[in-house]
């Protein structure tokens, strides 16, 4: 038993990497390590500031729902009158 040699964390039998890696692997060996690693570099990792703005909007985006909601603006709105009788 040995540890998968990417995520190091695994512990794996037969091959070097554990299954989660494999597909990571074969991911980059398909797109290229390079733009892989570009692509985590720039949508996965953010800065302090970044990770605020975002928080921030989705406050926001929360407070803008609640409101609508309470204001019955919201699409979905159960809107039937059930104590009429259907034709
Ligand atoms: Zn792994």
């Amino acid at each position: 038993m040995f540890h998968c040699s990417l995520c190091e964390s695994e512990i794996i039998i037969t091959s070097s990497h554990c299954e989660r890696c494999r597909k990571i692997k074969n991911i980059g060996n398909t797109y290229g390590f390079n733009e892989i690693l570009e692509v985590l570099e720039v949508v996965c990792l953010r800065n302090g500031e970044q990770r605020q703005r975002k928080i921030n909007y989705l406050k926001k985006k929360a407070e803008k729902e609640t409101k609508e909601n309470m204001e019955g603006k919201i699409y979905g709105q159960d809107l039937n009158d059930y104590e009429k009788p259907k034709k």
